[in-house]
């Protein structure tokens, strides 16, 4: 799950790391006010306007501007609020912003990188710093990846004191910065550790002119698995950034992520819809999403799950491909002939039931009257498939 900008400078300023003033807004009409009380909390009569979206490059979009003064501030709110911002992480369609953080604006020296996340390769958490941070930092790390600087942490140890020290020596820090950087880290950890992150990203962490050290951008992440356990952290979800097929499929424990492709897929199990969704690839077809139903698929998640698939406009033709394992495949032919009569569907449907029941579900299938193509293999079942969503089938 991913958070705004603002809320995650909530959770930083709850562990002590120190965040720019500001506030947030989701209304013109309290833009004056925020000025006023940014100016007045912070002692500034510069800002920066920031819109809260889920994605990043936001400076490069115009969604982050520089304002010298309070009628530029002004100005700048009433530009960005309610603006569709396109960034190279919205695609083409851009995001409405419905919120901007006003902040002081800082006098900058330098701009640092500093980021925690997973590495999956050594099973440890790594800590990144650079001192090329800022918005070029994925350029950085394609040209030159030496500039980022990691320390892998053990498990159970934390992020050591020598390992604090050695990013410190990682970004050039001197003098007071070099004394206050180490418990930023440590601090930084506690926090992903503690509110199970999957990431954590401050671009940039910042050197003012007065030599200390400031988290002005914020990225967390967290694992989904463990929202449960933070019941705060789970009330931050934004379900306006998510894309809503995904949200309806999570309401029924459906595995759904959403793919740009034409063959709709309903398959059971998570290893069999990325085969099924390979398969696809294979015979020159593209999957136009990922649907994991689960082990115990019946009636109600068929049809949730045509629902889903069909809610997508590029879908021309649906795969259903199942394993009768722990669910039978005469209750999935049930399931499928009750979903397409009742949902009228108007594209293909090419069906792959393999296992318990298999022979009794094909002749349901058969005998139902509903308008299906029957697969006997998973190979016929991709052609068959793809076929049909170029048009090209007898259907
Ligand atoms: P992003 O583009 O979504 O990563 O948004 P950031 O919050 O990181 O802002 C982008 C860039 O704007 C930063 O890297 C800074 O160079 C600049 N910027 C943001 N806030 C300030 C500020 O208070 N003062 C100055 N001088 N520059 C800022
Ligand atoms: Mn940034």
């Amino acid at each position: 799950m991913k958070i705004h900008e603002h809320q995650a400078n909530e959770l930083l300023k709850r562990y002590g790391i120190p965040i720019p003033g500001g506030t947030t807004i989701g209304d013109l009409a309290q833009a004056e006010a925020a000025i006023d009380q940014v100016g007045r909390e912070s002692n500034t009569e510069q800002f920066v306007i920031k819109a809260q979206v889920h994605a990043g490059g936001r400076g490069k979009g115009g969604g982050v501007r520089f304002s010298p003064d309070r009628a530029s501030a002004l100005e700048n709110i009433r530009n960005i609020l309610g603006m569709t911002l396109v960034t190279h992480q919205t695609g083409a369609e851009g995001r409405l912003v419905k919120k901007v953080m006003v902040t002081q604006a800082l006098d900058i020296k330098q701009e640092f990188y500093a980021a925690i996340t997973l590495d999956r390769a050594t099973g440890r958490d790594v800590f990144m710093v650079s001192s090329e941070g800022g918005v070029e930092i994925e350029e950085i790390a394609r040209t030159s990846p030496e500039k980022i600087v990691k320390q892998a942490i053990v498990p159970g140890f934390g992020l050591r004191s020598f390992q604090a020290r050695n990013l410190v020596l990682a970004l050039g820090l001197e003098g007071h910065a070099a004394k206050q950087a180490p418990g930023i880290f440590q601090k930084l950890y506690k926090l992903y550790r503690e509110l199970d992150c999957s990431i954590v990203e401050i671009n940039p962490l910042v050197l003012t002119g007065k030599d200390d050290l400031v988290a002005l951008d914020a990225k967390i992440n967290f694992d989904d698995n463990a929202l449960y356990l933070h019941p705060e952290v789970a009330g931050m979800r934004d379900l306006d950034e998510e894309d809503p097929a995904e949200v309806e499929a999570g309401k029924f424990n459906l595995n759904y992520i959403k793919l740009d492709g034409t063959v709709g897929c309903m398959v059971n199990g998570a290893g069999l819809a990325m085969s099924t969704m390979d398969i696809i690839k294979q015979v020159g077809g593209s999957p136009a999403n990922f649907l994991d139903v689960g082990g115990g698929a019946n009636v109600e998640t068929v049809k949730n799950g045509f629902r889903i698939i069909l809610s997508d406009e590029n879908v021309k033709a649906v795969l259903i491909n199942i394993f009768g394992g722990i669910v039978r495949c005469d209750r999935i032919a049930n399931g499928i002939i009750e979903a397409v009569k009742e949902l009228d569907l108007k594209v293909p449907v090419v069906v792959r039931l393999e296992g318990t029941n298999a022979d009794v579900a094909k002749e349901l299938l058969a005998n139902s009257g509903v308008s299906i193509i029957s697969a006997d293999s998973f190979e016929d079942a991709a052609n068959k498939v793809v076929e049909a969503a170029a048009g090209k089938g007898n259907h």
